[in-house]
């Protein structure tokens, strides 16, 4: 991540994400090269961040799309994904969103209940259309040995349970405008223990041989995503780790002959490339604390208030002194809007820009306009 001067930003109204596209393209050519390596299929979770110009570098590198709303299909197809390359997951899809997705003659959808099979069956029928489906599977990996999956039990609501995988791919094969492609999973996110997918792997093994041996041959297999990143040291690991990443399932998933196998990274090929830039408002002295008051609020990156997450927060403005502990607030009101409790900084003044790291995931997208606070910008390194 190159982040530019602090006279680069001097003209710039904060808080604005930044984005290293330089970066993103190489995160993307990595990604590319291991999966290729290994003739795997990626689709872009757009989810992460849809941001126009990201999905222009993200589709120029032949990566497929993984969408969760029909406007996520339709921002896919807009910035050129090719429409079968489109994988579409979600456990509310309403009639809407399938007549679109159906209309622009998406690659798959990812489907997750019965009930939604049928809707699916019936409005391709009245489209005259087919639709190639494949079944969300809960695999109930196992969340307390490896304590990365920490939304494995939430995720009940998502996918088949397993008991019901072979009703339903039996399901698929009697409607008439269903096309039964496969199996898929997605068992979490910012998961850096590759043992967890080791273990996805041998849960997928189990499953594919239980329906090989009722009869019933998926012909694709959809690991969904989940990749972690380093948040801690954004600068020694700027690419996320794909090669074990793809390696571990080449070597522990046991593939068909000419079957094919998909992933759906988000986080690991946006997230190192955004910064959130903001500046300080004021340092206020607290009893035992002291408080750097950003520009920039929960609106605009809600990640810290949401799943407590930690991302690296600098400040550019470099200044001599040793560090002192600062909470970096910012000025909503709600006492989650806190970005980091005792971060270690320079000594810091009003109107120092302070750089967020690792923002490129599930930032900017979840931004909000909560206190009527205005959106934030985004700037780009090559402009
Ligand atoms: C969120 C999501 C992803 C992307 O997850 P990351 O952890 O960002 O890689 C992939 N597939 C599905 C179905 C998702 O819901």
């Amino acid at each position: 991540m190159t982040i530019p001067t602090i006279q680069h930003f001097a003209e710039y109204k904060t808080p604005f994400y930044y984005y290293d596209l330089e970066l993103l393209d190489k995160t993307l050519r990595v990604a590319a090269d291991e999966a290729a390596r290994h003739g795997f299929h990626l689709h872009y979770a757009l989810k992460a961040n849809a941001n126009a110009r990201l999905l222009a570098v993200i589709r120029e590198r032949g990566l497929g799309a993984d969408c969760v709303s029909g406007n996520e299909v339709a921002a896919a197809i807009a910035s050129g994904f090719r429409a079968g390359e489109i994988v579409y997951a979600g456990v509310g899809k309403s009639d809407e969103e399938i007549r679109l997705a159906l209309g622009e003659n998406i690659g798959c959808f990812n489907c997750e209940s019965f009930p939604e099979l049928e809707v699916i069956n019936d409005i391709a029928g009245s489209l005259g259309k087919t639709a190639r489906v494949s079944l969300r599977v809960n695999p109930n990996v196992d969340a307390h040995t490896h304590h990365y999956i920490t939304t494995g039990i939430e995720e009940n609501k998502f996918g088949f349970p397993l008991e019901q995988l072979e009703r339903a791919a039996r399901a698929c094969l009697q409607l008439p405008r269903v096309e039964w492609r496969g199996i898929h999973f997605h068992v979490g996110s910012q998961i850096a223990d590759m043992r967890v997918f080791q273990q996805l792997c041998a849960k997928a093994n189990a499953i594919q041989e239980e329906l090989l041996a009722n009869g019933l041959a998926p012909t694709s297999v959809n690991f969904g995503g989940g990749l972690g990143i380093d948040y801690e040291n954004p600068d020694e690991q700027p690419v996320p780790a794909f090669a074990d990443y793809f390696q571990t399932f080449a070597k522990h998933f046991a593939r068909l002959p000419g079957q094919q196998v998909h992933f759906e990274p988000g986080r690991a090929i946006a997230a190192q490339c955004g910064t959130l830039v903001a500046r300080v408002l004021y340092v206020k002295e607290g009893t035992r604390k002291k408080f750097a008051i950003l520009d920039a609020g929960m609106n605009d990156l809600i990640r810290p208030a949401l799943y407590q997450a930690r991302h690296r927060i600098e400040n550019l403005t470099a200044r001599p002194g040793d560090v002192e502990p600062y909470d970096v607030v910012g000025p909503v009101c709600e006492s989650a809007d806190c970005f980091g409790k005792d971060v270690l900084l320079p000594p810091t003044r009003r109107g120092d820009v302070i750089a967020i790291r690792s923002c490129g995931a599930y930032g900017e997208v979840m931004a909000s306009r909560y206190n009527l606070r205005p959106l934030p910008g985004a700037r780009f390194s090559n402009d």
